[in-house]
């Protein structure tokens, strides 16, 4: 996916162009920031994943990378971390975080799309906003020269917040970027960032996040519980987990169900081919089925719903399953206990 392409600040002048990563929070504007000052072209690269915190309602991620990079006037390609990068989820070489979030791995994919970017544009090298000592598994000197290596940019990955602390790149050597004119900051606190920001006028950029929806405890269970339960997974299923009420009624069978209308909507739509049930005239939440099921299982889940409908009080509640254009009626007269609930939740 390409934004509407701009031009790159510096591109066309005869001045080396850099790929920075820009998540749009402050580290990585303020680099795309001290290159543009040092005259480069800046082309930033944003990448998007299910796991991805920003939202229609909230200003990050994507959003604030785009707001960033037009007001600095470089081009931002965003970049989607689909199927290939969900397996390496689900299957770290150097393991996971907190939750489910493979951190090294995952600036190395990253870093990796970036590399061929570079090559691709001619760009001397990848810019990043990384700081030694920032984040505890990811940004340690030993991982950032795992990353290093395994990205295949070798001498081509320069970390300017940080490179008075790290070994020159092949640009600085040759230079084409001044060294002088980058920085030496270490560890977690983002005061240096914010005066650096200040003196540079740098005014737009997103507020530090804790990492992506895959440090998130509750969705690194329900990402875990695909992998292991969901033969075929793809992007659909990582999708829903960042959505609704899961429950796994047994091995083969999961449940999804909205917490309201809006995510009702949502879920109908994210559904596709997937089996989707609802109360034909009672308020209640819309259900997605992931896995086979038989009539003993729409009458467990027609009593899951019953549970999480409060408005809906008749006594035969009638409730309509679609799958594959055919539809399925039968009724729910009682509600899922709360020991039933807890065994079933993920
Ligand atoms: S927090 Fe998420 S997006 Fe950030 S490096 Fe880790 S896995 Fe990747």
């Amino acid at each position: 996916m390409t934004s509407p392409a701009q031009s790159s600040s510096g591109a066309g002048t005869g001045n080396p162009t850099v790929i920075a990563l820009l998540s749009g929070g402050l580290d990585s504007s303020i680099v795309v920031k001290l290159m543009l000052d040092q005259g480069l072209g800046v082309l930033a690269l944003n990448f998007v994943s299910p796991f991805c915190t920003c939202s229609p309602k909230k200003d990050g991620g994507c959003r604030m990378a785009a707001r960033v990079a037009q007001s600095m006037g470089v081009e931002l390609r965003v970049m989607n971390k689909g199927l290939d990068y969900l397996r390496i989820v689900e299957r770290p070489r150097f393991g996971y975080g907190r939750g489910l979030n493979p951190c090294i791995d995952c600036r190395i994919y990253i870093l990796r799309k970036a590399a061929l970017v570079m090559r691709e544009t001619g760009a001397v090298c990848v810019v990043t906003g990384e700081v030694l000592g920032q984040r505890p598994m990811s940004q340690h000197r030993q991982a950032l020269d795992i990353i290093e290596r395994e990205s295949g940019l070798t001498g081509r990955l320069l970390r300017p917040l940080s490179a008075h602390l790290l070994p020159p790149t092949i640009p600085e050597k040759e230079g084409l970027i001044h060294r002088d004119r980058m920085l030496n900051l270490n560890g977690r606190t983002r005061s240096p960032q914010l005066a650096i920001a200040k003196e540079r006028g740098v005014e737009i950029f997103g507020c530090p996040s804790g990492g992506c929806l895959l440090t998130d405890p509750a969705i690194a269970r329900r990402l875990k519980d695909v992998f292991d339960h969901c033969p075929g997974w793809d992007e659909r299923d990582a999708r829903l987990t960042t959505m609704g009420r899961h429950f796994r009624l047994h091995p083969r069978l999961k449940i999804i169900l909205g917490h309201d209308a809006t995510e009702n909507a949502r879920l109908e739509q994210m559904a596709g081919p997937l089996p989707v049930i609802a109360f034909t005239k009672e308020p209640g939440p819309t259900a997605v089925l992931r896995g086979p099921y038989d009539e003993n299982d729409l009458a467990t889940v027609g009593r899951l719903m019953r549970r999480f409908s409060p408005k809906a009080t008749a006594e035969n509640i009638e409730i309509r399953l679609r799958c594959d254009g055919r539809e399925t009626t039968w009724t729910a007269q009682s509600s899922a206990t709360a020991d039933e609930i807890k065994s079933w939740t993920i």
